[in-house]
């Protein structure tokens, strides 16, 4: 199997034909969520805070914080960041997002302003999205590595090539030539 297919939503398991929710990849999600969602609850506090937003506002604006964030995510999953702009492009998001979160939710626990802003408040606001955003690059880290496995396996076995006589598998034609020595098939090899 593949081995980022450990990595997907989705697990196929060829016993049954059925295709099954990959409890792994789940598990290794939560957190990630867990950590989005506690910083998007301090989002949707700040706009709440300001006096200026009803709830409503302040719940789009905590969602979209979130949506952002994991899409991003899921998004990168998908593929590998080989791109130079693709990847700066997600390192930029994620930095971003991940500011966003801290700062919002140190002012939330600030009582809305920068000039109450304590060490206190700093625990409260800033940890989770560090967290967050350490955790969901940790997770991209280990996908990229991956799919690039995937891609040179799957380099390596189009290079293969097979032996006329016998019928083996060699990694490349240089080592299709070197078997003839050994090739019990090979006309060479045959007893006079
Ligand atoms: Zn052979």
């Amino acid at each position: 199997m593949a081995l980022s297919a450990s990595f997907k939503p989705l697990a196929f398991a060829p016993a049954s034909g059925l295709t099954k929710i990959n409890w792994k990849w789940l598990l290794q999600r939560v957190p990630m969520v867990a950590l989005a969602l506690l910083s998007s609850w301090g989002v949707g506090g700040f706009i709440l805070q300001s006096g200026k937003a009803n709830w409503a506002v302040a719940g789009v604006g905590a969602g979209a914080f979130d949506l952002v964030f994991l899409g991003v995510i899921a998004l990168a999953d998908q593929q590998l960041t080989t791109k130079r702009s693709t990847h700066v492009l997600y390192w930029a998001l994620n930095v971003g997002a991940a500011l966003v979160a801290a700062l919002m939710n140190t002012l939330y626990y600030s009582g809305g302003t920068y000039a109450s802003i304590t060490a206190e408040s700093v625990t409260h606001g800033a940890l989770f999205a560090v967290f967050g955003l350490l955790y969901s690059l940790y997770y991209h880290g280990v996908m990229s590595e991956a799919l690039q496995k995937d891609e040179e396996e799957a380099e390596a076995n189009a290079a293969r090539m097979q032996c006329p006589h016998c019928g083996d598998w060699k990694k490349n034609q240089a080592a299709v030539y070197s078997h003839y020595r050994t090739c019990p098939k090979h006309p060479k090899n045959a007893p006079a």
